[in-house]
């Protein structure tokens, strides 16, 4: 089961206590952009095999939004940070750089 501690009240919650909001830092597009941008935006998603960077929702707690870095394989959680972070936080891409081999920081975009 997945287990993430909620950076807004400190709680560690079970996936069951939690609700996904799907991959974080997507970026919005603006109101010039034009269709292919805006489809991109609505559902163009990464689904990686390996590490994820994701939204997820404390509902059974505080309610708040926060991100969660975890492996799709292993479900090991890297981290979790607050969702108004607009890049995971360097520290955490150095933890995750230290433990999967072949993850580059600079290339997660
Ligand atoms: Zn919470």
């Amino acid at each position: 089961m997945l287990v993430l501690t909620c950076p807004c009240c400190g709680a560690t919650a079970e996936e069951t206590e939690l609700a996904p909001g799907g991959e974080a830092h997507i970026a919005r597009v603006g109101p010039g952009a034009d269709a292919s941008a805006f489809e991109a935006y609505l559902f163009h998603r990464k689904n990686p095999r390996g590490v994820h960077f994701e939204r997820w929702r404390h509902a059974h707690g505080c309610g708040k939004w926060f991100h969660a870095a975890r492996n799709t394989v292993t479900l090991e959680v890297y981290g979790t940070y607050p969702a108004q972070t607009p890049e995971p936080p360097r520290e955490l891409l150095e933890k995750i750089a230290a433990k999967v081999p072949g993850f580059d920081p600079e290339a997660r975009t």
